[in-house]
């Protein structure tokens, strides 16, 4: 009974799913555009979505079977297509600095802006401490705004489609650092962990107190995030940082992404249900402020 009252105190009785799954937030989920939605097979051969409505009806569904309460969304190409869903906290896509810091302003006090993430920069040439991002996280920090950052690489040949300018050395979350040291009190999570970075994002995450980290597609879309993925995973409950450690999705245009990384992060048995319960839902509350 005691057990009970102390899960009933952390997840209020509304959180529960019918069939009593656990609340689970999403930090890293995408939407897209009718011009920038697109029909390609996932790392497992799985073909996304035949159209971006059925796409939104697959993401629904599987979030309302995993009891995904809430999710940072970031829509490639412009303003969230899927407004009217509560659950979805909008983020803002980006590659680069944006370049209207009034606009900015204004999707923020409109709502329309609740964090400034998925920030691409390595894909458009950028790092975060690039002084052109430097207004915007000033913005960030007076609005009290969350920034998410993607470190880590990208797919195979990004360099010689969409991104010239991408280089995986701009991933590494040590370019992170200039920010942190100044906007002491800017919310701020790294995208990813640091993937082939790992390391350097626990010894970033040791150094900052106030920095969070998300999984995103490390925990399912392929052999060499994944391993990354447990690897880091590891060391940071050695190094009790666990705390700071949040679920997300990175689904792209493949819905069964959420399936894939649920179970995958479920089925670490190094891991104790606490832990678990902390990087599905309890540690990205506490980040969010959901209680507020
Ligand atoms: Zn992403």
């Amino acid at each position: 009974m005691k057990k009970l009252l102390f899960i009933l105190l952390l997840y209020p009785l509304s959180a529960y799913s019918q069939d009593g799954q656990k609340p689970i937030i999403d930090m890293h989920l995408h939407d897209y555009t009718e011009q920038t939605y697109f029909v390609a097979p996932a790392s497992d051969g799985t073909m996304s979505p035949a159209s971006l409505a059925e796409f939104h009806e697959q993401v629904l569904a599987i979030q309302k079977k995993y009891n995904i309460v809430k999710a940072v969304v970031s829509t490639i190409g412009g303003p969230n297509t899927l407004q009217d869903d509560k659950k979805w906290i909008p983020g803002y896509y980006t590659n680069k600095p944006p370049t209207d810091t009034v606009a900015f302003i204004k999707l923020i006090e409109s709502g329309e802006l609740k964090v400034f993430g998925e920030i691409g920069a390595v894909y458009g040439g950028y790092t975060l401490s690039h002084p052109d991002f430097e207004p915007y996280l000033d913005i960030c920090e007076r609005y009290d705004i969350p920034v998410a950052v993607h470190t880590g690489g990208g797919p195979p040949n990004i360099t010689y489609q969409c991104c010239p300018d991408f280089r995986l050395k701009y991933g590494d979350p040590l370019t992170v650092e200039d920010v942190l040291a100044k906007h002491p009190k800017l919310r701020i999570y790294i995208m990813h962990a640091g993937e082939v970075f790992y390391e350097n994002a626990l010894r970033l995450m040791l150094q900052y107190p106030q920095l969070y980290a998300d999984l995103g597609v490390i925990l399912w879309v392929g052999k060499q995030p994944m391993d990354y993925a447990e690897r880091l995973l590891r060391q940071a409950k050695e190094y009790g940082l666990i705390d700071r450690i949040m679920y997300g999705s990175d689904q792209m245009v493949w819905p069964h992404g959420i399936e894939k990384s649920i179970q995958q992060l479920d089925s670490y048995d190094f891991l104790s249900e606490a832990d678990k319960r902390k990087i599905f839902y309890e540690n990205a509350a506490r980040f969010l402020r959901l209680d507020e």
